[in-house]
């Protein structure tokens, strides 16, 4: 914990991973902190989403590309340290002290911000004793729609995302049931329609009361109110998409100068620097005019980013690296690439 970093990535998502693959790629001891359990940040919410704007790839779903998000931050083998949420960052003569919540601390020359909109936990379902089926078939983000394969599905939500999820389950899924507490859905007209034409089920003023289980600890059937009148449906699985809550967990002490716009995204330069000289942010975290918020922006601020770290800890460095087509760094892994 005590040795001190070069750079200190705070985020494990796109921007992060590459990020983390740029130092490696510039010779920076690199260290990379996420506090989910997982890489991958925000992609992890749409994992079997097609991806079609990122340049260069052809249509991908978003868990292959993260999957190769993942291989491709790992590349030079930064420390990774997950499930470490930061709380606090300081700097004492000169090293940043990064605080995670845990009471560890982690020592770094430089830091790059690159942690999104924070910390996104879904929104769930307040009735005593729900956890439980989290560990079987209760689910907030589910990995893949493909396990709902010939399910009968509860699916409890109103906007976009939860319409779009209902749409795609109707052709893998035996049955939808879609759940709205309102008496109007909030997705767009066109998706709802698609839904009832195609054969899916909608419940509107509709709120869950309890799940029934078996002995295997899983959801049967789940107890309802439909308009002020009690029915029970039964479910091989609920999925619960009632949208997400964001924190930024991060407390910066005011001596390091950072300015933040109305939506709390760090104020800062094309270039990846911000106020505060060696702290430097990338990808959604970061505002400033022109900024791109989607996966290629990410890309090029985690460049800028890096190279912005390099000048500072060695200005007489070069302003970007080499291009990977003619890099030495890659030499023998070239070798080791059989395309
Ligand atoms: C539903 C949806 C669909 C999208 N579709 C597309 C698309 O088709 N094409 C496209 O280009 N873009 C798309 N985007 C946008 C794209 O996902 C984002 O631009 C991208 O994920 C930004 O990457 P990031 O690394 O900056 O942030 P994030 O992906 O948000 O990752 C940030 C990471 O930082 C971690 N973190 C936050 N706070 C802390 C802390 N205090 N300590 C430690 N870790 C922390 C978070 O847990 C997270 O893992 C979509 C976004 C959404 C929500």
């Amino acid at each position: 914990m005590n040795e001190v970093y070069d750079v200190t990535i705070i985020g494990g998502g796109p921007s992060g991973l590459y990020s983390a693959f740029y130092s490696g790629l510039r010779n920076l001891k690199t260290k990379l902190i996420e506090s989910q359990s997982v890489l991958g940040g925000k992609v992890n919410l749409y994992p079997d989403k097609i991806l079609w704007d990122v340049g260069g790839l052809t249509p991908i779903t978003g868990k292959k590309f993260l999957s190769n998000c993942i291989t491709q931050g790992l590349t030079f083998h930064p420390t990774v340290c997950l499930n470490t949420e930061i709380s606090q960052i300081t700097n004492t003569a000169g090293i940043f002290d990064i605080r995670a919540s845990n009471g560890d601390h982690h020592y770094s020359k430089t830091v790059i911000l690159a942690y999104g909109s924070g910390i996104i936990t879904p929104n769930k379902l307040d009735i005593d004793g729900v956890e439980r089926f989290e560990r079987t078939n209760l689910h907030y983000i589910p990995n893949s729609l493909h396990a709902f394969r010939n399910k009968q599905v509860f699916l409890s939500g109103g906007g976009n995302t939860a319409i779009e999820q209902a749409n795609e389950l109707l052709s893998i899924a035996k049955r939808v049931t879609l759940g709205y507490r309102g008496n109007e859905l909030r997705a767009h007209e066109h998706s709802v329609d698609a839904f009832r034409k195609n054969g899916g089920t909608l419940l509107l003023e509709t709120q869950i009361h309890s799940f029934r289980g078996n002995h295997l600890g899983e959801i049967e059937a789940v107890s309802l109110s439909v308009a002020g009148e009690a029915r029970t449906i039964t479910a091989d699985a609920v999925i619960v998409n009632h949208g997400f809550a964001s924190k930024q967990a991060i407390g910066f002490d005011e001596a390091l100068g950072l300015r933040f716009t109305e939506h709390h995204f760090i104020e800062g330069s094309p270039d990846s620097t911000l106020d505060c000289s060696g702290i430097f942010a990338a990808g959604d975290a970061i505002s400033y005019t022109g900024k791109v918020n989607l996966l290629v922006g990410a890309f090029q601020d985690a460049v800028n980013a890096v190279n912005s770290v390099k000048q500072y800890l060695n200005p007489a460095a070069e302003k970007q690296a080499m291009v990977s087509s003619h890099n030495e760094a890659f030499a023998e892994k070239n070798r080791q690439v059989s395309l």
